[in-house]
């Protein structure tokens, strides 16, 4: 009888095939073949994953805070999950500081000339009137424009009015679990698709950013490469070895599926599903990954800390700035706001890197410097957010006392 092959293993070998085709039709000139025949059945791909979003944050979150049945192990969760994130993001932030001022220390990253920069920032409010901008005035609106910080506002009023209005509020519970378990079938249909989204998009990449990779960036590149890899060993793995006794290796294992897949989509959001079931493959309990992963590819994001780390000190040499201590000290604080503001969809962290700029005086048009390779970044950092996401809730569930 033919055994049939587990997700993790198909999605390895989409992505090998992906490169694979990649690289013969990069060689071969026909890159606007992956771009016009291969990415198109991607994005269909990302399409169903981006439709089912909104349901699966609003639906996950308030049947989480139903199945934990007490606002007060709510707020438990609630604390410990953000505790985590603050941590591990600022230690990302120190990581990618490190890493940046050893390459620009050693003179490796290269000089550009800004006069081609040309990128266009949006506005930024200021943190007060983004806190306001949180609570939504508008249910449907939230929904319609998958705004998720709101969407998740939304789910925590919901669940705990849930909760407080008891036996009254049966029906309601019954239409919230019966309406998530439809969308887990859903969803599961879904990411059964994902090796096609594998193959199609990294072929895709592979082709048409080849050229670029090989061209000056490629330091920068390898800059937050090493950061994002020692932020995943270092914190993520050793975190899951203290707090849960758990070897790097089974750790990694059972991540293994989201992480290509984060890395192949760019977007934390759209692995959600993925991440949920490694997570449940690493013994997080199901009411707290629930809870923590739908919050965390929403507001915990590494990998774009370390990024916007890397990036902010590479545009300050390109614009003969040299950062003081005191200067890196508002990069932590503002590139973790940015990334806590950053949405878990693709390319999100390279605009809120604006605000980074912004708060030291850098030009923002110098993003315009690597924004033909903020893919190749962002694979990179949407991996290490989703790894970090699945980390936090195996630690929580120990945390909690779920864990054996
Ligand atoms: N694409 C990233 C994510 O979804 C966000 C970013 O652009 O940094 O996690």
């Amino acid at each position: 009888m033919k055994k049939k092959l587990s997700l993790p293993m198909q999605i390895l070998i989409a992505l090998i095939a992906g490169i694979v085709v990649g690289l013969v039709c990069y060689f071969g000139g026909f890159a606007s073949f992956t771009a016009n025949y291969l990415k198109p059945f991607g994005d269909i791909f990302v399409n169903l994953l981006k439709f089912i979003v909104v349901p699966v944050v609003l639906l996950s979150m308030i049947d989480g805070i139903l199945s934990m049945n007490d606002m007060r192990k709510v707020g438990s969760v609630g604390i410990k999950t953000v505790a985590y994130f603050l941590c591990t993001t600022a230690i990302a932030c120190v990581i990618g500081l490190v890493f940046a001022n050893i390459f620009n220390g050693a003179g490796l990253f290269p000089v550009l000339d800004a006069a081609s920069a040309e990128y266009e920032a949006k506005e930024f409010g200021g943190f007060m009137s983004t806190l306001v901008s949180i609570f939504p005035t508008n249910m449907w609106k939230s929904f319609t424009d998958a705004n998720m910080l709101q969407v998740i506002v939304i789910s925590l009023f919901l669940g705990g009015s849930i909760l407080a209005a008891g036996e009254r509020a049966k029906l309601c519970r019954d239409v919230v679990s019966s309406a998530y378990a439809v969308i887990e079938k859903l969803m599961g249909f879904i990411i059964s698709l994902a090796p096609i989204g594998v193959f199609t998009y990294m072929a895709w990449v592979v082709a048409t950013q080849g050229s670029e990779i090989l061209v000056s960036l490629l330091l920068v590149i390898v800059c937050a490469y090493l950061g994002y890899i020692v932020h995943a060993v270092v914190v993520y793995s050793l975190s899951a070895k203290i707090f849960v006794g758990m070897s790097p290796i089974k750790f990694f294992k059972g991540a293994f599926a989201a992480m290509i897949f984060a890395f192949t989509s760019t977007s934390s959001a759209a692995t959600l599903p993925v991440s949920k079931e490694c997570a449940a493959e690493l013994g997080a309990e199901d009411d707290i990954a629930s809870f923590v992963l739908p919050l965390g590819s929403t507001i915990n994001m590494d990998g774009t800390a370390i990024y916007q780390c890397v990036a902010t000190v590479f545009l300050a040499s390109c614009a003969n700035i040299h950062l003081t201590i005191g200067q890196m000290i508002i990069v932590v604080v503002t590139a973790t706001l940015a990334s806590i503001g950053t949405a878990g969809v693709s390319g999100a962290g390279m605009i809120m890197l604006a605000m980074v700029l912004e708060a030291l005086g850098i030009p923002v048009a110098y993003i315009g410097l690597i924004v033909a390779v903020d893919r190749i970044f962002d694979m990179g950092r949407t991996c290490l957010n989703v790894t970090g996401d699945i980390a936090c809730s195996v630690c929580v569930t120990k945390w909690e006392g779920k864990r054996k």
